[in-house]
Parts: C-alpha cells; structure tokens; sequence
C-alpha cells in the first residue's frame, strides 16, 4: 500500500467519522478535500522516487569506493621482465596455496608441463582445478612454492606480458556491448577486418555471424542481438585465435551443448590449441582424451599424474572416473 493510499484512506476515514460523528463539515467539503488530496499524488510520488534515487545512488557509491580504494594483493615487481614472446613452458615446484592462509586448497603440488603440451586437469567439483591455473596466469600469489613460466617465475613479469600471453575459454564468455567485431578484437583493438574475419572462420565463428542481421556490425551484449550458449563460445575462440598467445586455459568448453555446436566447438578448440600450451578443465572426461598427459587432483594435492592409457592402467581415482561416466551414459 502506497503513502498516497494511506493518506487518502485517512482522509476518508477520519473525515466520515467526524461526519458521522455530527461535526461541523459536510460531505461535499470532504470530497473536494480528498479531490485535492488526490492531486498530491504525483509530487508525493516523485518525492518517494527522489529518496528511492538517493539511497540507491549511496550504495553504490559506497560500493565504487571499496573497489577503488581496495589495495590489491598480487602486485607487479618493482623492475619485472619483459619478454617480447614466450614459449609457454610452465613448471610449480612445492606450491601451496588457499584462499585463506590457515586452510590449504592445494597442498605441495609439482609437475612440469613442456610447451606446446596439452595437459588435462581431473578432480571432483572443488578439488582445486580452476585454482590451480588462476596461479598459473598470476590472478593469486602462491603462499609455498613457486610456479615457473620459461624457468621464470611469474611474481617476476610484467602483468602486460604475462596476461597477453594467456587466453581463457570458458563456460562464461564475457560479451560486452558492442558489434561482433569490436568482440572479438577485444584483446586486440588495433586488428584489421581480414585478421578479424580469419579469425571468426578458424573458430568456425563465420557462419553464424554472417546470419546475423548486420554482419560483423550487428550490436550484442545487453539489449543486441542474443547469441546462444555455443555462439558465445566461438566468439572467445576466434578472440583466442586473433591474440595468439602461448598459454591457452579450456574450463569445461564443451559442456551443455547441442552435439553440432560440440562438433563446431570442438572442431575449432583443436585448430585454437595446436602449437600452445593448454590446460584442460573438464568434468566429462571424455572430452580429454585428445591431453598429452592428464593430472587428477583429491585431497588438495596430485593422486595421479600421466597418460590416458597409464592412468587407465593403473586402476585408481581416474579408472573409476572414467568407468563412472561411461556406466551413467549406458545407463542414459
Ligand atoms: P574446482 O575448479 O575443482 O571445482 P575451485 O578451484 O573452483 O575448484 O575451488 C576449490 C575450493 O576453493 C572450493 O572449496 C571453493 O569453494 C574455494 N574457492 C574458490 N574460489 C574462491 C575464492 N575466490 N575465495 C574463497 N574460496 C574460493
């Protein structure tokens, strides 16, 4: 009930009692009374809007100035390395790292994966899998250990080169307001049409947008044209392709799909992932069979680290993994 409703329920109420009760108004007075009342209404809407406007207005205000006065944790070293390319060469040596220091996510994790290898990340949902390659591209400073890019460690890059050199693929593509275009040279604005539209095609992107009503220039993102799951996706690969960078991060691309989008997806990830290093997220084991090697985080740290067929042979968490899924999609 809206403060005008109260009021003019007010009126009524206190002006018919006194009516009733014999005081010396009339009911003629009353109805032009509440007739001005009623005209209150917009004012007093406006007002009411007003402090709605306000306190709204306060709150993110107050939520702008704990974001800008944050003190970030991972911070760039004074005098950090440039390199103009890397080779995308990734060793962690001991590392240990939770969010909160007393409560270890990953405990003394060590490998070391070559470049231009593709290697697969197992583990049950909140084993550590998403963590474990945010220390990788340095969005979380490790608390033990080290993780070496090309034998440097990453606390010593520039965050320009370091960052420029990774890609994410992932379930949640971020599409911003804008044409397919501007999208996809996201990372790289300075990029020509040709390299755009090659790009679009490697990702088998070019299809699609070429339906679309304006091309290349149709606007989407909040309010554009709406893309569906898959599209989304081959938009970020063909944004991967167009930045070339050496260290490339799948999680989960090819999950809660219809099977042609996969066939496209996954057509356009193997062009996408030839010649980097990749890290491979995926809860449906099958869609890491093409990894060079695979390793299965349980209990914060590495239960099994090798190939398909080792891992299989060796009749522990992976065998069981790979058994479970195959048992539930018979089963479908
Ligand atoms: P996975 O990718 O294997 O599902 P995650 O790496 O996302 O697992 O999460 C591992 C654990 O860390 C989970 O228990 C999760 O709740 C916790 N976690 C993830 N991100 C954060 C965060 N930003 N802050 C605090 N805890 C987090």
């Amino acid at each position: 009930c809206s403060v005008e409703d109260s009021i003019s329920f007010l009126v009524w109420a206190v002006g018919g009692a006194m009516i009733i009760g014999g005081a010396d108004i009339e009911m003629g007075l009353l109805i032009t009374f509440s007739g001005y009342v009623g005209q209150m209404k917009g004012p007093l809407d406006f007002m009411s809007r007003m402090v709605r406007w306000y306190t709204n207005c306060m709150n993110s205000a107050q939520r702008m100035f704990e974001i800008i006065d944050a003190v970030p944790e991972v911070k760039e070293v004074p005098d950090p390395v440039r390199p103009e390319t890397l080779r995308g060469e990734i060793e962690l040596k001991n590392v240990t790292f939770g969010y909160e220091s007393h409560k270890p996510i990953l405990k003394d994790i060590s490998f070391h994966v070559k470049a231009g290898e593709v290697f697969g990340i197992v583990g049950r949902s909140g084993a550590g899998k998403s963590t474990l390659v945010n220390l990788i591209s340095r969005l979380y400073d490790t608390q033990e250990g080290e993780v070496l890019v090309d034998g440097i460690n990453v606390k010593q890059y520039g965050f320009r080169e370091l960052r420029r050199n990774v890609a994410m693929v992932s379930q949640e593509t971020y599409i911003f307001m804008g044409t397919v275009a501007e999208n996809i040279a996201y990372a790289r604005p300075e990029a020509s049409r040709e390299e755009i539209i090659r790009a679009a095609v490697q990702a088998n992107a070019h299809d699609f947008i070429c339906k679309t009503p304006d091309g290349y220039n149709t606007y989407v993102g909040e309010h554009g044209y709406n893309l569906s799951g898959g599209e989304r996706q081959r938009i970020a690969i063909a944004r991967a392709i167009l930045n070339n960078p050496r260290l490339l991060i799948l999680d989960e691309a090819t999950s809660a799909l219809d099977t042609e989008s996969e066939f496209l997806i996954q057509q356009a990830l193997n062009r996408l992932i030839k010649g980097r290093t990749t890290f491979a997220i995926a809860h449906r084991l099958s869609t890491l069979r093409g990894a060079d090697r695979l390793v299965v985080i349980d209990k914060h740290s590495i239960a099994e680290i090798g190939t398909h067929n080792e891992l299989l042979e060796k009749k522990g968490i992976y065998y069981n993994l790979v058994t479970a899924q195959l048992k539930m999609a018979e089963g479908k």
